[in-house]
């Protein structure tokens, strides 16, 4: 998270993006690259909602809960307005709890980033508990995959999903709770004029499309653009604002890690954009997202989304990663692909092989996360 932050320092805004921001799914990933852009980027006071389970007495916390417990700390050092709300973003209470807190604290909001990845949503309306599938649709996939307990390359098929799959990855990773979000926020009075918001999303190349794009997940990120679509012309009318979708590139993050075939394929692209010397992290793209956000000459694709994933999809990386896909064995996995650099970024997000860390060292890990 150092490095974020330093990175963030380096950017030098020509204008104020936002004084105030709500970062909702603020403790890993691109959620939490955005807090650090909004906040040590931008100087912005930030809420970041997010769910992670503290310690107790048997376990230690999760990762997101001391990755915000660390934010925390630097921010009042740096004398960052920070407030943190650990609860279950799709539900009424903790929509509830952030309207006071931003109320008090924040309002009005310049900017709302909508960063959930999660395997299921308890929908606050009819209580009904939706579970998120990562299928194909309409027939089986088989592809070649990472098994990362035994490091080997395997074969793998995906059967497809049921229509209740795809309603239910619909309803989890959709559009209807970021709506709902801001739905709250404008009939609370809580948006400032010239609001903006953004929600993530991912495209990715061919080799992944029936898992992703043409998937359960890319029936739920279609739904995310109806949503952008819709969300943009109401925050056009009543505050000037904007609400876009944004293509992210492929990261490691405990959401993209848990998708079948995805592992390999990152393995792979981040050997090509190292060698290139164009790889981008979190932080990366989201300072790149927020200098163009502001620009007056926002460019967007065909279907109005935002396109951070430039990079991953130009033609000679496509090209080179395509050519390696049939080659990648068990055997040379570590030769012809950055499955070593995968594995430390992904160990990295849990807290090891972190460097400048002394593991000897011993840490207190029973830590308390005030709300502000
Ligand atoms: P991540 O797993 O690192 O982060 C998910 C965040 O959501 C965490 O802060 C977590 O605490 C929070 N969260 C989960 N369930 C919650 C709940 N019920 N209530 C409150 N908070 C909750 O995921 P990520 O990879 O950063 O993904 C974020 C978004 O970016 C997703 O929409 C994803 O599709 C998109 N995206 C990811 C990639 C990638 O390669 N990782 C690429 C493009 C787009």
């Amino acid at each position: 998270m150092e490095s974020q932050i330093a990175a963030a320092r380096l950017a030098q805004p020509g204008r104020s993006l936002a004084r105030t921001a709500l970062i909702i799914g603020a403790s890993t990933g691109y959620g939490l690259a955005s807090r650090i852009a909004a906040a040590w980027g931008y100087g912005a006071r930030t809420l970041g909602v997010f769910f992670e389970r503290p310690p107790d007495e048997e376990k230690t916390a999760t990762a997101g809960y001391y990755n915000t417990v660390a934010l925390a700390k630097q921010a009042k050092r740096d004398g960052l307005f920070a407030a943190h709300l650990n609860g279950d973003a799709f539900s009424d209470e903790c929509k509830r709890e952030a309207m006071e807190l931003i109320r008090r604290e924040l309002a009005p909001l310049d900017l709302v980033v909508y960063s959930l990845a999660s395997p299921k949503r308890t929908h606050p309306r009819t209580g009904v508990v939706h579970s998120s599938a990562l299928k194909p649709i309409g027939a089986p996939f088989s592809s070649r995959t990472i098994d990362l307990d035994s490091r080997k390359v395997v074969d793998v098929t995906l059967a497809p999903a049921t229509d209740k799959e795809i309603a239910d990855t619909v309803a989890v990773m959709g559009g209807e709770d970021w709506r709902m979000w801001m739905d709250a926020l404008a009939s609370e009075g809580l948006l400032a004029p010239g609001v903006r918001s953004v929600a993530y999303s991912y495209i990715g190349p061919e080799l992944t499309w029936p898992v992703y794009r043409d998937g359960t997940i890319g029936r739920a990120k279609q739904d995310l653009d109806r949503t952008a679509k819709a969300l943009d012309a109401t925050l056009a009318a009543k505050f000037g604002g904007r609400a876009l979708v944004s293509v992210n590139k492929a990261v490691v993050t405990q959401a993209s890690a848990a998708i079948p075939v995805v592992p390999l394929y990152l393995s792979l692209l981040l050997k090509v954009m190292r060698a290139k010397g164009i790889e981008e992290k979190p932080i990366d793209q989201i300072l790149r997202l927020f200098a163009d956000f502001l620009a007056d000459g926002l460019h967007l694709d065909d279907d109005g989304r935002i396109r951070l994933d430039d990079l991953e999809m130009r033609a000679d990386v496509q090209a080179e990663v395509a050519a390696l896909w049939p080659r990648v064995t068990t055997e040379n996995l570590l030769e012809i692909s950055d499955f070593a650099e995968f594995q430390k970024e992904f160990r990295g997000l849990f807290g090891f092989e972190v460097e400048g860390v002394d593991y000897d060292r011993p840490v207190e890990t029973d830590l308390e996360l005030a709300p502000l």
